[in-house]
């Protein structure tokens, strides 16, 4: 943008019964400006959401650090770092398409882009069910597992894992409640506003800082991943130092995330602890 453009006369847009008054830069900015302001306005919510949520001192900064964490070890197992076995090649694949999508949601949200970075949390969401799956069930296994082999389209869609998960009576945070609300987001039909994470009623696209949304995006992130590693771990790596360092890791991010951001669901995090306490019990 310009230094001193000119505005508009205050505009009033109506959201949900309150008015907002908004002004309009009265400048025709090039397709290169607009672009490199966007970048400008990313940025800068990227470097300030690093300094007042994840800054020295704030209960943020654990979280930033065990999720960190946490991603290196699903890039790991993903990058077969502790040693390949091709037959479970399949579940490596997964995780590091789970890793990407984190990689991005992370940075989206760093950028100020809440509902962008929920949508590829939603796909996260679908790794740790169907990883929740294959590791409790082994005809779920065999199934998927083959139908990658011969790269055939999977029938194992999210819908029919979650079926599968619920037939079995396996506990999953990522439930048909949760798993829609993700899903509005994706939709062009959606009857959300975007970007809704303040009280001030004015939906925002990006390099606008919201608490909420940014805390948000970490606490599902954080959630899903955990899911996904623990599930991988056990599918991947026989008991031992690995398994011990997950455990540790996902029980710290469950104990450093609650004071960051209030639980939806009171069962969320004892699920995700469970599991990586299973992958690897204490003597
Ligand atoms: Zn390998």
């Amino acid at each position: 943008m310009p230094q001193n453009a000119p505005y508009s006369r205050p505009v009033k847009h109506r959201y949900h019964g309150k008015d907002v008054e908004v002004r309009h830069p009265k400048v025709e900015l090039t397709g290169e400006q607009f672009l490199t302001g966007l970048r400008f306005l990313d940025n800068a919510c990227e470097t300030h959401t690093l300094n007042v949520l994840f800054s020295k001192g704030r209960e943020g900064e654990r979280v930033y650090e065990l999720f960190g964490k946490l991603l290196s070890i699903a890039d790991r197992l993903g990058g077969c770092w502790w040693g390949c076995d091709p037959t479970k090649h399949p579940v490596t694949y997964l995780i590091m398409r789970t890793v990407g999508v984190s990689r991005g949601a992370i940075r989206l949200m760093q950028f100020g882009m809440y509902d962008e970075a929920l949508t590829l949390v939603r796909t996260a969401g679908e790794a740790a069910n169907l990883l929740m799956l294959v590791e409790r069930d082994p005809a779920s296994y065999q199934e998927w597992e083959t139908g990658v082999r011969l790269r055939k389209k999977s029938k194992l869609t999210p819908l029919v894992v979650r079926q599968r998960l619920n037939k079995l009576n396996i506990s999953s945070p990522i439930h048909p409640n949760r798993y829609a609300r993700l899903s509005e987001l994706v939709h062009a039909a959606a009857p959300v506003m975007p970007q809704h994470y303040s009280n001030d009623t004015q939906p925002r696209v990006g390099g606008m800082y919201q608490e909420v949304g940014a805390t948000l995006v970490l606490y599902e992130l954080g959630l899903a991943m955990s899911l996904v590693t623990a599930a991988a771990t056990k599918l991947l790596m026989s008991p031992g130092a690995a398994r011990r360092l997950m455990r540790r890791t996902v029980v710290e991010l469950a104990d450093a995330m609650l004071p960051v951001c209030d639980p939806p669901i009171a069962d969320d995090w004892p699920i995700a602890t469970r599991m990586a306490r299973e992958a690897a019990p204490t003597k």
